[in-house]
């Protein structure tokens, strides 16, 4: 008999960061408990972090998991396996002819927020340090590069200001765009916790859905899609009025206020219902539970916002975060216990990807990509001549370019967007078009493994060692508790053994000393840790001997050793002078608006036993409880309308494609609104769906429309139709 074993580690899902327990034995995940010491979530897990071990079961595994390498001699043909040597050295081989043939800007790398900080550091170096192109951009982008955006429009960083523990010391909760009852549990029993506490507590919850967080609201403001800065705008334009802003903070801590004060006069009660559909009384009192000047206290009480992608995926995502940022600074919510703008990730480590700078516009430490001395500090820490000045391609002009034939080799790690991006016409155009798919994952049942010339298996959560970094800015561990399949390997290794073989062949890179020469994740960590020194998120004051005992938040610097749990307490915020700015952004709508031919407004979003695109979650078994098939939901007026009856087949189209999904009735949807998970795509696992039919999945009919200053897609809206299917 084997002994159990108990490893500490983290749950692979959602940007709150469960720490959990694994007990194996004999090399099988036998069951995953709830850390109790871990401070994200106190033991507790919810549905999906507390079925990890049935993910893990080897049985399962072995029918999904990409166990050896493999290579197609041409697309659509078989997938041939070959050594993992072998794999390597033709990668290495192909990248460097791509770039010898048409220059560095040719390799596109797309990642994922899945990756262990450690693995994006890699990539990111990879990309930028040796190969030489910032094409580098990762699913994270679709998820809060908004956010990203916003906080360093206003605060001067990319770091969000407040922590977990906030939740329970809030006067007022303001949730937008966010539905953490569902995709974010754990917060969200938080949150229960905190009105059992505080009976006094307010929650104002906007979403243009009645989600069950809205269920638990005092006030839940139903907006239109895509009237975010309206609303806000609203509130400030009240909070003006009845003298609820705080005007020493405003005249001693920030910058710009006159520009925004007279912009929001326009963004009367009256254009507020006309835009949003809020009602003058709903507007008034929301300004005043956020503004914190509750009936019968006179001080000041603190509101805590928490925010996704309702405001992070739209055509005007940082304008979304940053009139929201506008609030707490007008009214001094923030650097104080129970305050503050807190951004919550959708993916466990979009974080460590945003602190390694894995993306098309940044560079590490928070580095600014356009900033040259930026350049020369990372070109120095890497031991390379430079870091190239022009910016890559973001995650939709990355496709985009390997549809024009631009980008001839594309390398995708960890994610699948062949589902997960907007368009998927012009997604599938760029795979099919790039003369080289690599896809580098430890499941093959993504639609994008069907257009990949090469497949490299990875390791996956229990197998992997690294850190990850959650909503709160907390780095916790990642740990190994069972060995992986023999050919399958840790992420980093991967790309440092491709490294290996390409810098011998690049001739500006040959010369060097190996810039690959990491023997695990703690040498990959210890790299980046020196690249924080001196950084808004510096983290040179812990070690990774701390990391082993406790999570621990970020910044850290040299001679602490607990990490900030909230920041911009003193004077300062992130910017040169220390003053916060004020934002001034015109209120936009919808990039997809409806019309009469596509007169109902599709929203999307996430069910609450489901992950992504189902590739973990999806093999569970009771997991499927919850919903077992893709389904529209609609108004019941609606489906009337259109002769619908609960379970008829019908039709969704938009100005880019179309999908067939049964109907339901929603009953916190309005008239005029569909909503669809975005869970499913074209391959559907563990049990068809009742249609009997490939579906195409709803980015079939999403936008690419994007945020331009983020470049983050407006995935959460799109203007489409309804039919009924007439099947024989
Ligand atoms: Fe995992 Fe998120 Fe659930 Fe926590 S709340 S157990 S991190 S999925």
């Amino acid at each position: 008999m084997t002994a159990s074993t108990t490893t500490r580690s983290t749950c692979p899902y959602c940007g709150v960061g469960c720490g959990v327990l694994i007990d194996s034995e004999g090399g099988r995940i036998t069951r995953v408990r709830g850390d109790p010491e871990h401070p994200a979530n106190f033991g507790r897990l919810c549905s999906k972090g507390s079925t990890l071990h049935l993910t893990a079961r080897p049985e399962v595994q072995a029918q999904v998991r990409l166990l050896q390498p493999l290579q197609r001699a041409q697309r659509g043909g078989a997938a041939l396996p070959l050594a993992w040597d072998q794999a390597l050295d033709t990668l290495g081989q192909r990248i460097a002819a791509t770039v010898q043939q048409h220059g560095a800007d040719a390799v596109g790398l797309y990642v994922s927020g899945q990756l262990l900080t450690e693995d994006y550091y890699v990539f990111n170096k990879f990309a930028k340090g040796l190969l030489g192109t910032n094409n580098i951009d990762t699913n994270s982008r679709l998820c809060m590069s908004s956010a990203v955006a916003g906080y360093k429009a206003t605060l001067g960083a990319d770091a969000p200001p407040a922590c977990y523990d906030d939740i329970a010391q809030a006067a007022t909760l303001f949730i937008s765009g966010a539905n953490p009852a569902w995709a974010h549990p754990i917060l969200f029993r938080r949150i229960e916790d905190a009105r059992r506490a505080n009976p006094a507590l307010k929650i104002i919850v906007c979403d243009p859905r009645r989600t069950d967080t809205a269920e638990l609201a005092d006030l839940h403001l139903a907006l239109q899609p895509g009237s975010d800065v309206w609303l806000y705008h609203g509130m400030l334009r009240c909070m003006l009025e009845q003298s609820w802003i705080d005007p020493q903070f405003i005249a001693t801590r920030t910058q710009g206020w006159m520009g925004l004060a007279a912009l929001v006069t326009q963004a009367t009660p009256e254009a507020v219902q006309q835009h949003c559909g809020i009602a003058p009384g709903d507007l008034l009192r929301a300004a005043r539970w956020f503004a914190g000047v509750q009936d019968g206290n006179s001080t000041r009480q603190p509101t805590l916002s928490l925010y996704c992608q309702g405001l992070n995926q739209s055509a005007h995502g940082t304008d979304n975060n940053t009139a929201l940022i506008n609030l707490h600074l007008a009214c001094g919510q923030i650097g104080k216990p129970g305050a503050g703008p807190l951004s919550l990730t959708g993916q466990p480590n979009a974080m460590g990807g945003r602190e390694v700078g894995a993306l098309a516009n940044q560079l590490s430490a928070h580095r600014n990509l356009a900033d040259a001395r930026h350049r020369a500090e990372v070109a120095a820490l890497w031991g390379v001549p430079s870091v190239p000045a022009a910016p890559g391609k973001a995650a939709i002009e990355m496709f985009q370019a390997a549809a024009d034939g631009q980008i001839k080799l594309l390398w995708i790690a960890c994610t699948n967007p062949a589902h997960s991006l907007p368009d998927q016409a012009l997604v599938r155009r760029a795979l099919q078009r790039a003369e080289y798919v690599v896809v580098q994952d430890a499941y093959a049942t993504g639609a994008t493994a069907r257009f990949a010339d090469l497949l490299l298996p990875a390791s996956t959560w229990g197998e992997k060692e690294g850190t990850v970094t959650n909503s709160e800015r907390r780095i916790s561990r990642v740990r190994a508790a069972v060995p992986a399949p023999d050919l399958a390997w840790a992420d980093w290794r991967i790309v440092t053994e491709v490294a290996r073989r390409l810098q011998p062949q690049l001739p500006d890179r040959a010369h060097l000393p190996s810039l690959f020469p990491y023997d695990g994740p703690e040498a990959i960590w210890n790299e980046h840790r020196e690249s924080t020194r001196g950084r808004d998120l510096d983290i040179t004051g812990l070690s990774w001997a701390q990391l082993e005992t406790a999570p621990r938040q970020w910044p850290c610097p040299e001679g602490q050793s607990q990490g900030l749990a909230r920041l911009y307490t003193n004077q300062h915020f992130a910017t040169p002078d220390g003053r916060a700015r004020f934002a001034v952004q015109l209120p936009g709508t919808v990039a997809d608006p409806i019309d009469a031919r596509h007169p109902l407004a599709l929203l999307t979003g996430r069910l609450r036993d489901q992950w992504h695109g189902l590739s973990r979650s999806g093999l569970v078994e009771n997991l499927w409880a919850h919903a077992s098939e893709p389904v529209a939901q609609m108004a019941r007026e609606d489906m009337d309308r259109l002769g619908l009856a609960p379970g008829d087949l019908a039709y969704l189209t938009s100005r880019r494609g179309s999908v067939l999904a049964p109907v339901q009735a929603g009953e916190g949807l309005r008239s005029g609104q569909v909503f669809m998970a975005m869970h499913w795509g074209d391959e559907v696992l563990g049990g068809a769906s009742s249609t009997g039919k490939r579906l195409a999945g709803v980015n079939a009919l999403t936008t690419a429309a994007r945020c331009p200053q983020s470049l983050q897609p407006e995935l959460k809206h799109a203007a489409i139709k309804v039919l009924k299917a007439e099947l024989p």
